[in-house]
């Protein structure tokens, strides 16, 4: 199963990943984007289970944790006890709710746990790293204290008290860490993990209740010249056929059940919802996509893959008198807190 899981994540960040990244990029502001899964090739036998049958052996206390974190090409051993901090700091705004932050805790370091058990071939020598676009974002004390100014030990406090509160704390699926991906905010409902590169039960479509009055910048759009989304499309899909006529380009919109674009047919061609989403730089692939006098406007609601939990969502939740495990239970059905 699980090299099944990797090879699909492969293939489909390749997809997502390698067309056009010298594109118009979006300026990702610090908080507003989560990790995309690693791009394993191939997973590794995970460690045998221990006697017991449920804890593998990487697991216990944060303290009890070591890994190999990559940071910036070098490699240290860590705990998690002395990671975790400066992972959720970098993930989530301290003005989120604490039980939202408690579940991001568990969400990290699940993740870093699943990572022990599924080496990344990006970095062989470490577990994980710190590129927010490979693994878990990171921020480092000099970082925080530019970020935090004044406020930095009562920060770093309140982080360390989200651990704490939830001190070894992991979601399991079949007695194994899940792959706890996360992402800003979604669009109504979040992604199912069989719409994109992991088919696992817990990765289901749920109701997420984050709104535009909750969400920075939840409603985006995006413009773009019919000569510029011509020669854009025909970078991923150059037997694409396009008339003199702009308007008559975009042929069909395919929604999936969560209500995002799983493909879109333009000029005789289709393209996945991830695909556009990478060409054009969107923040999801919640889109319309319209067009009108020569430009192609694309309108886009939420920020991230869409995969298990929202960050925002969390937030409303925690903020609705939801705890941790009740926002993890809903963002990651069938799994065992423990
Ligand atoms: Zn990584």
């Amino acid at each position: 199963m699980k090299r099944i899981i990797w090879a699909s994540i492969l293939l489909g960040l390749a997809a997502i990943l390698m067309p056009a990244l010298f594109l118009r990029g979006q300026v990702e502001g610090m908080y507003e984007e989560n990790y995309e899964p690693p791009l394993p090739a191939q997973a590794q036998q995970s460690p045998a289970p221990t006697e017991e049958g449920i804890k593998t052996p990487t697991e216990g206390r944060d303290s009890q944790i070591l890994f190999r974190l990559s940071d910036n090409g070098s490699v240290r051993e860590t705990n998690m006890e002395e990671y975790l901090p400066y992972a959720i700091a970098a993930e989530m705004p301290l003005s989120f709710g604490f039980e939202a932050l408690k579940a991001q805790a568990v969400a990290a370091r699940t993740y870093v746990l699943y990572c022990m058990e599924n080496q990344n071939p990006k970095h062989p020598d470490g577990d994980i790293c710190t590129d927010s676009g490979c693994c878990l974002a990171y921020l480092d004390e000099g970082a925080l204290r530019g970020a935090w100014a004044a406020e930095y030990e009562e920060n770093l406090e309140t982080v360390k008290a989200a651990v704490l509160a939830t001190d070894g704390q992991v979601l399991h699926y079949e007695n194994s860490p899940i792959l706890a991906c996360f992402h800003s905010s979604s669009a109504g409902k979040t992604e199912s993990g069989s719409a994109l590169w992991a088919d696992v039960p817990y990765l289901i479509s749920v109701e997420s209740p984050e709104r535009e009055i909750d969400v920075p910048n939840f409603v985006t759009t995006v413009e773009v010249s019919a000569d510029d989304f011509r020669e854009t499309v025909l970078l991923l899909r150059e037997n694409a056929a396009f008339s003199d006529d702009p308007s008559q380009w975009l042929e069909d919109v395919l929604q999936d059940d969560s209500g995002r674009v799983k493909s879109v047919l333009i000029g005789g061609v289709s393209l996945t919802g991830q695909e556009m989403r990478s060409l054009f730089a969107l923040r999801s692939t919640a889109f319309t996509l319209e067009y009108k006098d020569g430009v192609f406007f694309f309108t886009v609601t939420g920020y991230g893959h869409g995969l298990g939990m929202s960050q925002y969502g969390a937030n409303v939740m925690a903020k609705n008198g939801f705890n941790y495990r009740e926002i993890l239970l809903h963002y990651y059905p069938d799994t065992k807190l423990s």
